[in-house]
């Protein structure tokens, strides 16, 4: 069996202290992935520092180059990559080339942003000075990412994080390692000098604390859990280690009478069911109003019935296991709840037999707001569906949560879809969309979903400093 290696100072190691990586489809162990103690996290910090130097002295059109080398690097192994992809984190094959795609466009739209960290001039308030706004690379950046989208996520933060001329030490899933490891291996044949990027893996928390604690290390940006986030910011306040932090989601989706039927059922297929369940903009909780519900309800469920479940490798695969078994105990657990209170199972609702962490694909209706389901981040093919009367009463149910990543809202009135835009809290409001991502566009949250953003020019701003010259002639 392969031994996966982490990436240190332009070198892949293999360690003797190693972890299985799990097939999700099967309980299968793939591969071993290489650990290692604390103290190679702080080498690896250190040799980052003394790149540092070097690296933000390129220029940033050759630091865009490298990022365009990069995703040439990826293009050219996409197929081999998405199924290393899928068969670590069960995702359809078909989504994770999608995903690899959507990598080489963030190298690529990162490798022009690299010339586009501009400062500015500013008129002074007294004859003979000058005052020039500059911005300058933050240093090195500890990066952590999770296993759900695990080379877009990473990418996320290390291509604009390069751009803007500062090496990262990411901390990849435990759980999805042999992706970072396939990326790690596109920056090195790219030529990413020595220390620039580095691969670490062992314990999140200590890897965290090191961040945290080691002063070579100038920012964490960290996507995960809000659990763990918050546990981030605790030590980071320790040292006020600045964060940029993508967290939780608990997206709503607000079906209005005057939705087109078709268009709407194909998108909200996609926000609920892309990766089984398991994206932070994943449909939560589906709020339908009055009118259409029936129409809509039927024409869905009929949709999630006809989803083929199984090994993501699998041809037509819609649906792929969950990660672990505690998910799909979990998703168990908000059925049952729903149910409890009111609900009813329209399809799906159980685990699937046989090997796997396998959970059908379920739509439940007559949903209490007040349900695990639509409280709790589900990450699970569950679809629950409540109705609702007026704009007023359904904007309170979608704004009563501390999380507020993505929403969804489906109309054709645009004088709604503009008061949507400003009443509804969450930093990416999706109308008539199902797949608001984009390179160009910021992604993140308000409230408990997260501090700052990734992507647009906010993604690399995030790894720049901002300083005041002033200048006296
Ligand atoms: P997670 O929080 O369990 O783990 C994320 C990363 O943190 C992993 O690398 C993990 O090893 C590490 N980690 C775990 N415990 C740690 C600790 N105590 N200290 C430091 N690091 C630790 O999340 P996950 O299960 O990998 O991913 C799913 C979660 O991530 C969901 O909540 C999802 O909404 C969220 N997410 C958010 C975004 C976003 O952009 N906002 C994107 C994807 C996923």
């Amino acid at each position: 069996m392969k031994t996966c290696p982490v990436y240190l100072n332009g070198e892949f190691v293999c360690t003797d202290d190693t972890f299985p990586v799990h097939n999700p489809a099967t309980g299968e162990i793939v591969a071993q992935m290489s650990s290692h103690g604390i103290d190679r996290v702080s080498q690896a910090l250190e040799h980052a520092h003394a790149a540092f130097a070097l690296w933000r002295t390129v220029t940033p059109d050759a630091r865009g180059r490298l990022l365009d080398r990069i995703a040439v690097e990826l293009e050219h192994r996409r197929g081999e990559i998405a199924r290393t992809m899928t068969v670590e984190s069960g995702k359809p094959l078909a989504q994770s080339l999608g995903e690899v795609s959507l990598t080489i466009q963030h190298f690529q739209w990162f490798a022009g942003e690299a010339m586009r960290a501009y400062g500015r001039v500013v008129p002074p308030m007294v004859a003979g000075k000058h005052h020039l706004v500059i911005k300058s690379p933050v240093g090195v950046v500890g990066a952590i990412s999770p296993w759900n989208f695990p080379l877009l996520l990473a990418a996320r933060k290390v291509a604009p994080a390069l751009a803007a001329g500062c090496p990262v030490v990411l901390k990849p899933s435990d759980v999805t390692p042999m992706t970072a490891v396939a990326l790690a291996e596109c920056i090195h044949a790219a030529g990413g000098p020595k220390g620039v990027f580095q691969l670490v893996m062992g314990s999140g928390p200590d890897i965290a604390d090191e961040f945290v604690d080691n002063p070579h290390c100038r920012k964490i940006t960290f996507t995960g859990s809000t659990a763990v986030g918050k546990k981030i910011i605790a030590a980071a306040a320790r040292t006020a280690k600045p964060l940029q932090l993508e967290m939780g989601g608990l997206a709503p989706v607000l079906v209005f009478d005057d939705a087109d039927l078709d268009s709407t059922v194909a998108a909200v297929l996609i926000a609920k069911f892309r990766n089984t369940g398991q994206s932070c903009i994943a449909a939560n909780r589906l709020y339908v109003q009055r009118g259409i519900h029936d129409r809509f309800v039927k024409a869905f469920t009929e949709r999630v019935k006809s989803m083929k479940l199984g090994d993501g490798l699998g041809p037509g695969v819609e649906i792929g296991p969950l990660i672990r078994p505690q998910a799909v105990a979990h998703a168990a657990a908000q059925v049952e709840d729903a149910v409890r209170r009111g609900a009813r199972i329209l399809c799906g609702g159980k685990a699937h037999a046989g090997l796997g962490n396998f959970f059908e694909a379920t739509v439940l209706d007559g949903v209490a707001p007040d349900s695990r389901c639509m409280a709790d981040e589900t990450f699970a093919p569950i679809a629950p569906v409540c109705a609702f009367d007026t704009e007023a009463a359904v904007v309170r149910l979608a704004n009563n949560t501390q999380s507020g990543l993505a929403a969804y809202v489906f109309t054709r009135d645009l004088a709604r879809g503009f008061r949507l835009m400003e009443d509804i809290e969450a930093g990416i409001i999706s109308i008539n969309d199902g797949l608001p991502t984009t390179s160009q566009a910021p992604f993140g949250g308000v409230k408990q979903s997260g501090w700052g953003r990734e992507l647009g020019c906010e993604g690399l701003d995030a790894f720049l400093e901002t300083k005041h010259i002033s200048i006296g002639l």
